[in-house]
């Protein structure tokens, strides 16, 4: 089909990446981009480069953004969907304010956009066109930088009074590991991937253990510990990466256990950038370490990887600006 009114761009805004794409009317891809997000300077320089990775992916697409019925964006932080602004978004640089990034990229890419929060986008991607459309009720858990989680009830998206969803803040140990929240305990605590190259960090520089994670790190120029390089100091087994990673898994586990415990889901979805990189075999063993603390244990449900893989935040957020 050709390029009609229904071609739509959706953007996934991370703290470490951004993964934009451009949908046909069936919300089959045609075209894709990434960018690193800026680590440094503010929101406007993030803006910039989300319109930089738009314009590439409708490049791809043989188009301008112009062109597109609109653009959708699937942001973290506080997201005021009818004025378009972000708020206290941490993971990103110098976000600690409110910036009115919807007005800002809608100038920049010359067609409407419209802003909902990353982890709820993603989730309905995966309940409407992945892993989640055979079910009623679903937990979306994505493992990446933070630990975000989006609930699917009756069908529904269940947003309670506009946060719910806050997978990686329950407490899994009271007065445990600080959250970059600020907090104690929270499940992000341990299986963030802000949190856990924090924990690396000090245990290799103050306690003097022993890892090539920033080696790797220095070695493919990243700025950061990403998923990918978490995965290969895995493989070439470094033993503080294996147990950093293994405390992840129960975390999440424990973390799955609590939620399922109290509202009986049908399935648990596990999607970000660690959770795609780390693939079923990880699903698994969240799964075993969920079932010792599952109450209804005769019938677990099952725990899978998001079928729409790293594109599904923007492909969630190109949902934002159906019709
Ligand atoms: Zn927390």
């Amino acid at each position: 089909m050709g390029a009609g009114g229904a071609t739509r761009g959706g953007i996934d805004l991370g703290g470490t990446k951004i993964q934009t794409v451009v949908v046909d009317d069936a919300n089959d891809p045609l075209g894709d981009a990434r960018r690193p997000t800026p680590q440094s300077g503010g929101p406007a320089d993030v803006a910039a480069a989300m319109a930089e990775a738009m314009r590439d992916a409708a490049a791809g697409a043989g188009l301008e953004t112009g062109a597109l019925a609109g653009v959708g964006v699937g942001s973290p932080g506080g997201v005021d969907e009818r004025a378009g602004t972000v708020r206290g978004a941490k993971n990103l640089p110098g976000w600690e304010g409110t910036y009115a990034l919807g007005p800002e990229l809608a100038e920049a890419l010359g067609t409407r956009v419209r802003i909902g929060n990353d982890v709820d986008v993603a989730t309905d991607a995966e309940f409407r066109l992945g892993v989640g459309t055979e079910y009623d009720s679903l937990l979306g858990v994505f493992w990446g930088t933070g630990v975000g989680g989006g609930l699917v009830l009756g069908g529904k998206p269940w947003v309670g009074q506009g946060s719910a969803g806050e997978f990686g803040h329950m407490v899994i140990e009271r007065g445990g590991a600080h959250c970059p929240c600020g907090r104690r305990g929270c499940i992000e605590a341990y299986a963030g991937r802000a949190a856990m190259e924090a924990k690396a960090r000090h245990e290799h520089e103050e306690k003097g253990r022993d890892t090539d994670l920033f080696k790797l790190m220095r070695k493919h120029d990243r700025p950061k510990l990403t998923s990918g390089i978490w995965e290969r100091a895995v493989k070439q087994g470094d033993k503080l990466a294996i147990h950093l990673i293994d405390r992840a898994v129960d975390a999440l586990g424990t973390g799955i256990a609590s939620a399922l415990n109290l509202l009986d889901l049908e399935a648990v979805v596990i999607g970000g950038g660690m959770g795609v990189r780390f693939g079923e075999p990880y699903a698994d063993r969240i799964r075993e370490a969920m079932m010792p603390h599952l109450f209804s244990d005769q019938r677990p449900p099952p725990i899978r990887v998001a079928a729409l893989g790293d594109l599904g935040g923007a492909i969630g957020a190109a949902l934002l600006v159906e019709g």
